[in-house]
């Protein structure tokens, strides 16, 4: 027997894909091999024990091997164990998942047009009235519904007949086959890479997962049940360690457990990714990151009974050109029985199971915003330019390197506001520096030299990240989100700023804070902007200094703009969040959407005193917020002092044309 301690190398620890990729390797000797962390140990040749362990870079364990090729085996796993890149494959540093661009024309509208051919519509006949929900994404849509709406899962008995053991254990083992590959095929249909589903299959086919579903059938559990209940539980272990990466691992194990019992159930579980056909999408709720992975070439439309014109979603929705009514006061019953709806992006009415006379109205209507559209081609190559002479930049507001085409394609004039949330959202562990620096150095290469904006982590809120563990708050979006946790996080921050100095070498990047509330912060980021800068240079590492600016949405911001307005070189307008903290109405609560309004005095006038600000100190001022693309504030903006308006590709032709008949 051999006993050796070693101290972790590996990056970030046994985590999923380091502890499979290290029961692998241990699998290859015959020998028996286990790792002691403190007093607890685990078998070496289980991914999941390994994982369970929560062993950390930098923690001393001991490796055990017992056997004929001990010897082999420690020598092969201790140089595993101190090479920090070990686990990590090389498809984690390659091209980040693209998703599918989708341009709907429909969305590109002039809103007074709409509002005329809408009014046209309610001159003729509208035999049904319509339900009225929130217009967050512009535009009409009528076709065909994909309901979206997972159901929680349950078995239909608890126990079985002692006679049913073997039946049910075969039963278990068809459904996991299938539910692994299938997992296969929708991580490569979504091109995730193989070492995440190597590391899900590993985890299913422990034998705290698949050995313990077993072992409750053969005690007398139907299969169904006993996979719920071992999902859960295995579930509740990962969620219980105090390593967010493991911490994370929970989801994949409930999403295994769903696969399996789906199969048991004969139930085919709903999924965006498998949308084939265009079709309207209905559903209670969809997070940014459900929308993330969804097929978005063929959601024409989005319904949702949650969400508001402000919510992430309700953004994307914009961003791709979806025309989207969200909040909608319905029952989930009634998106379950509808077949076909018809709506209306700019005044929110849904009609469910449309007559054929509407279905004809609302068809003659999309074609016209087609034709619309086409003639708003003409303002691509315009820089506008006011009757009284001020210039108006219109940029794009981007949350991911596939909105680019389209950015361009609209004649955006750089970037006012790239969102690095969906980054870190879309996977499962935070992107290392260079992954990031890949996709800001894309960005800024594509737009040079034009500036591209990017504003540095804006989580929190209504926007959890897989990788981070947010606590338990009473009032998330006053909470620990954006620069605030920021600054209290250098483990996740630095990385961004190292990877945004290197970007800012290569284009015309200009870094971007949100959430700021004070001077302090703004101090803070700048002497870890030094530090990191220091660190690049010692190591001879090309960067630049980028131009830095804040997003002005607290009040506290507002208030003191004319004491922060000297330490950055310009103010970005966030009228989204200016405006919930402003009204103290909250963004995404469908029944405030009347009160939510950043057309208020209030909001009009903190946005006065920043423009004021700005000038004073000679600095520029934008507005990123939802705001800027809206045809009855784009004046109002542009009189208050703005000089860039930054907004979803889908609406910047329009905003040309408005700026330039102003
Ligand atoms: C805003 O608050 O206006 C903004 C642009 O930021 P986000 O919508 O991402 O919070
Ligand atoms: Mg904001």
């Amino acid at each position: 027997m051999l006993e050796t301690a070693i101290v972790v190398k590996v990056n970030e620890g046994l985590h999923a894909r380091p502890a499979t990729q290290f029961a692998k390797l241990a699998k290859e000797f015959s020998c028996s091999l286990q790792i002691f962390r403190g007093t607890t140990c685990a078998d070496a040749k289980s991914a999941v024990k390994l994982m369970l362990l929560g062993v950390k870079q930098d923690d001393q364990i001991l490796l055990r091997a017992d056997g004929s090729d001990e010897s082999d085996a420690v020598r092969r796993l201790l140089q595993f164990l101190s090479e920090p890149s070990a686990g990590v494959s090389l498809a984690r540093h390659g091209a980040k998942d693209e998703l599918p661009v989708v341009k709907a024309e429909s969305a590109n509208e002039d809103v007074s047009d709409v509002l005329a051919s809408n009014a046209d519509a309610n001159s003729k006949a509208v035999p049904e009235p319509p339900l009225r929900g929130v217009p967050a994404s512009e535009g009409l849509a009528c076709g065909e519904v994909f309901v979206y709406l997972p159901e929680e899962l349950r078995a239909t008995r608890q126990f079985i007949e002692p006679d049913e053991v073997e039946q049910e254990l075969a039963r278990f083992g068809a459904a996991f086959r299938e539910a692994i590959a299938a997992l296969d095929q929708q991580f490569e249909s979504i091109g995730q890479h193989d070492d995440i589903v190597e590391a899900l299959a590993d985890v299913a086919q422990s034998d705290e997962f698949s050995g313990a579903v077993k072992d409750r059938i053969m005690s007398g559990w139907d299969a169904a049940a006993a996979t719920l209940q071992v999902g859960e539980e295995l579930s509740a272990a990962f969620l219980a360690m105090d390593d967010e990466y493991l911490q994370s691992r929970a989801d994949d194990i409930r999403g295994i457990a769903r696969q399996v019992t789906l199969k048991l159930l004969g139930r085919d579980d709903v999924s965006l990714a498998s949308l084939s056909r265009p079709c309207i999408v209905l559903a209670a709720d969809l997070s940014a990151l459900d929308f993330a992975r969804a097929r978005v070439a063929n959601i024409v439309g989005l319904v949702c009974i949650k969400g508001s014109a402000t919510s992430h979603l309700a953004i994307m929705a914009r961003a791709h050109g979806i025309p989207a009514v969200l909040g909608l006061p319905v029952a989930e019953e009634r998106l379950r029985e509808a077949a076909m709806v018809a709506f209306d992006g700019v005044q929110g009415r849904v009609w469910f199971d449309p007559s054929p006379e509407l279905q004809a109205d609302f068809a003659a209507r999309i074609a016209q915003d087609r034709h619309r559209h086409a003639a708003l081609g003409v303002y691509r190559d315009v820089a506008p330019v006011t009757r009284d002479g001020r210039r108006i930049a219109i940029a794009a507001n981007l949350g991911s390197l596939t909105e680019i085409d389209a950015a361009l394609e609209a004649g955006a004039m750089g970037v006012g506001l790239f969102r690095t949330e969906l980054l870190f959202m879309d996977r499962r562990t935070l992107p290392d520096e260079n992954e990031q620096y890949d996709v800001y150095s894309q960005l800024a290469q594509a737009f040079y030299p034009r500036a591209v904006v990017i504003r540095t982590l804006d989580v929190g809120g209504d926007k959890p990240v897989p990788g981070i563990v947010f606590p338990e708050e009473d009032n998330p979006f006053l909470g620990w989100r954006g620069v605030r946790m920021c600054l209290d996080r250098p483990d996740v921050f630095k990385p961004q700023l190292r990877a945004l100095l290197r970007a800012a070498a290569l284009g015309n990047v200009h870094v971007m804070l949100p959430m700021v509330d004070d001077l302090d912060e703004i101090l803070r980021v700048k002497a870890l902007l030094a530090d990191c800068a220091r660190e690049l240079s010692e190591q001879g590492t090309a960067y630049a200094l980028p131009k830095l600016g804040i997003m002005i949405e607290t009040p506290a911001a507002a208030l003191t703009a004319d004491l922060l307005a000297p330490e950055v070189d310009f103010f970005s307008i966030g009228t989204n969040d200016l405006t919930q903290y402003v009204m103290a109405v909250d963004r995404v609560n469908p029944n405030l959407a009347a009160l939510y309004r950043t057309d208020h005095p209030a909001v009009l006038r903190a946005m006065g005193m920043v423009c004021a600000a700005a000038k004073k100190a000679g600095i520029g001022v934008a507005v990123c917020g939802e705001a800027a693309a809206r045809p009855e504030m784009i004046p109002v903006l542009i009189g208050l002092g703005v000089d860039e308006l930054s907004m979803s590709p889908s609406s910047i032709l329009r905003a040309k044309k408005i700026v330039s008949e102003l």
